[in-house]
């Protein structure tokens, strides 16, 4: 540019104003023109710098005009949807871009029209990229709308991150999401959506986009608990947040976990987890029922390990024996045994229970301060899962006051019985007397008689005959109980002929035929007692039998290895059922005085005495006129 101060006006002297005002005027102009020239430099590099950052930037970018034709694009535009130079100046509307976004050209429309900015994954057609795209109002520096800039961000790997991540959340069992900073959900996993379905929850009350916090605290007093918990690992005030709460369906017990772990000190959010701890709290819940039964037993349990030391003991043991835990627990159960019993006893009873998995029988044991005491002890044997012996469990009942209450029973019974005896073989001297006078008193009055004292005088005779049948029977009673009985092996087949012998007469005068089943079979008990209870159902048997019927009798033993089951199965008359009980009692008849041969109904109460002093028990079955079955039970002989 030409300078002004070499103009033709200079040539009009140095000293004209004129002159002066040029020079300045030019200087001024100077100055501008230096500083456009630098404004022009740094307009050029910024230029180079938005050129450069153009063409280093991964982010494509699209500038359109207000009627959305193509200003200029970014080379990772023309990149990603695949735009040429010759694409410049046309709308963005007609062509053809390998974009799959169905909603584009709404959105930019929208956009173009003064709306809010728009942002959308899509997926490039082409190679199958997914881009972030977003539509963005372009505004001039007044602010003036003068078009809009679309970018394109290739997620494509962050996607697939995502997509990778989704399936390995999904493929945990228990409910994962993940909350951002403010407690809104950004992921979950499938547990998580089922579980809301499966509870009749609305997926989109927990689905993606929710506050969680707002969540729990509309779920009453403990959803404001984990609320609290949860702000609290977002706030970073809480390294993490655990929380057990019930959760039960109609036809299911449920318990769940909750776990909040922060994900950057809470700043990034945090990982929520409900895991379903039902099975654990079941446990839980069947231990505590377990101690609760172990502790408030009324029988004493005591507890010892494979060494054989004890572990555990419960309330009532300490009761019972004086013994605190602290003083037993860790030592042998030595200090309970008593010097009844040898060391090969408790030996025994240690190698029985680990070999068949419980012991059990009556035992003396010894209290802290020394004093024995009877109890009536149960031994079991618990393994371990691979089935070797974990422990021992004791449980015993202390029989002190039984045994004291049996004693007395014992005594009492015995004085009654010496009582009855005494009594009933006191009673026959004075009726013997009764009668015999009455004898004399007939035979004084001789043949002369009167017919009708005649009868009162048999009457009389009668009746002191029937009374001492009865004190006969009564004598018999008080004897079953009488002294120890002497128990042996016998075979039932001789306790059954020795019956028979007994009642030769009864079995010949009725012509009665009996028959026998496994008379071979040995019992252990007193054979005298045996052989009443069998007298008295054979000698029933044939009394009870129609005149006009030929008595018919089975008595068959069968044996389960324990105890022998006797059955003596007539074919009379038969007993009504709702008489079963009321035979077995005293002076019990279900007939007149004289029918059937008479009796004094005190038979069946012998039995009954004589079969529970050997240990087993009797009963009846029958059918009115067709027979009766009395079966009672004898210990077996044990088998070598
Ligand atoms: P008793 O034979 O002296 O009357 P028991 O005590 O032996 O006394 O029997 C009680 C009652 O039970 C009998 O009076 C009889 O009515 C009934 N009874 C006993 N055995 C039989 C039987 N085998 N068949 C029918 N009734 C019987």
């Amino acid at each position: 540019m030409p300078s002004l101060a070499t103009g033709p006006q200079c040539r009009q002297g140095r000293d004209h104003p004129l002159n002066e005002e040029l020079r300045t005027a030019n200087e001024q102009l100077q100055n501008v023109n230096e500083e456009l020239t630098v404004k022009l430099d740094e307009l050029t590099r910024l230029n180079d710098d938005i050129d450069n950052l153009i063409a280093a930037s991964d982010i494509g970018t699209v500038f359109l005009d207000l009627l959305g034709r193509i200003r200029r694009f970014t080379p990772a535009a023309a990149r990603s949807i695949a735009l040429t130079e010759a694409d410049v100046g046309r709308r963005v509307f007609d062509l053809k871009l390998s974009l799959d976004y169905p909603t584009f050209d709404d959105d930019l429309y929208s956009v173009l029209a003064g709306g809010l900015p728009v942002e959308q994954e899509a997926s490039v057609t082409a190679d199958g990229r997914v881009m972030m795209v977003r539509i963005h109002p372009y505004r001039r520096s007044d602010q003036a709308l003068a078009g809009a800039v679309v970018t394109f961000v290739d997620v494509t790997r962050l996607t697939a991150a995502e997509r990778r991540l989704q399936v390995y959340i999904n493929s945990l069992p228990h409910q994962v999401a993940v909350v951002d900073h403010d407690g809104t959900i950004c992921l979950t996993n499938a547990a998580w959506k089922r579980f809301a379905i499966e509870n009749g929850g609305r997926p989109d009350r927990t689905g993606v986009g929710i506050d969680y916090l707002d969540v729990c605290k509309a779920a009453g007093a403990g959803g404001s608990t984990i609320a609290d918990g949860l702000q609290a690992v977002l706030n970073g005030e809480m390294a993490s947040f655990t929380h057990e709460y019930p959760c039960h369906a109609p036809s299911e017990f449920r318990w769940f976990l909750m776990t909040v772990s922060p994900v950057e000190g809470g700043i990034g959010g945090a990982v929520i987890s409900h895991i379903n701890i039902s099975a654990r709290k079941r446990v839980e819940e069947e231990l505590r029922l377990a101690a609760s039964v172990f502790e408030n037993s009324g029988e004493s349990i005591v507890i010892a390990n494979a060494a054989e030391r004890i572990v555990s003991v419960n309330r009532a043991f300490s009761e019972i024996t004086g013994f605190a835990a602290e003083e037993v627990i860790g030592r042998t159960p030595r200090a309970l045994f008593s010097d009844r019993h040898d060391t090969a006893f408790y030996r025994n009873l240690i190698d029985d229970t680990l070999g068949k998995g419980l012991w059990r029988g009556e035992v003396w044991c010894r209290r802290k301060g020394g004093k024995l005491f009877p109890v009536w002890l149960t031994v079991s044997l618990v393994r371990d899962e691979e089935g070797q012996p974990a422990n021992l469990v004791a449980l015993f009942r202390d029989l002190s006051d039984r045994k004291a209450a049996e004693q007395r029973l014992l005594e009492s019974n015995a004085e009654l019985e010496q009582f009855a005896y005494v009594a009933s073989h006191d009673l026959r001297e004075p009726l013997r007397m009764v009668a015999s006078y009455l004898g004399m008193i007939e035979r004084k009055i001789g043949p002369g008689i009167p017919g009708d004292l005649k009868e009162y005088l048999g009457y009389a005779v009668d009746g002191a005959r029937r009374m001492d049948a009865l004190i006969l029977d009564l004598l018999e009673y008080s004897r079953v109980g009488r002294g120890i009985p002497r128990t042996r092996g016998f075979a039932l087949g001789d306790v059954i002929a020795r019956a028979r012998a007994n009642l030769k007469v009864a079995i010949e005068e009725s012509g009665a035929e009996i028959f026998v089943v496994g008379g071979d079979l040995i019992a252990e008990a007193d054979a005298d007692d045996c052989l009443r209870v069998l007298q008295n159902l054979l000698a029933n048997a044939i009394k009870y039998c129609p005149s006009d019927r030929q008595p018919g009798i089975s008595i068959s033993c069968k044996s389960d290895g324990e105890m022998i089951t006797v059955a003596v199965a007539d074919n009379g008359i038969g007993i009504p059922d709702n008489q079963f009980d009321r035979i077995f009692r005293m002076f019990q008849r279900l007939h007149g005085r004289q029918d059937y041969g008479g009796g004094t109904g005190i038979g069946l109460a012998i039995c009954k005495k004589s079969v529970e002093r050997m240990g087993g028990a009797l009963h009846v079955s029958s059918i009115v006129d067709v027979g009766s079955t009395f079966t009672f039970t004898v210990p077996a002989a044990v088998q070598n």
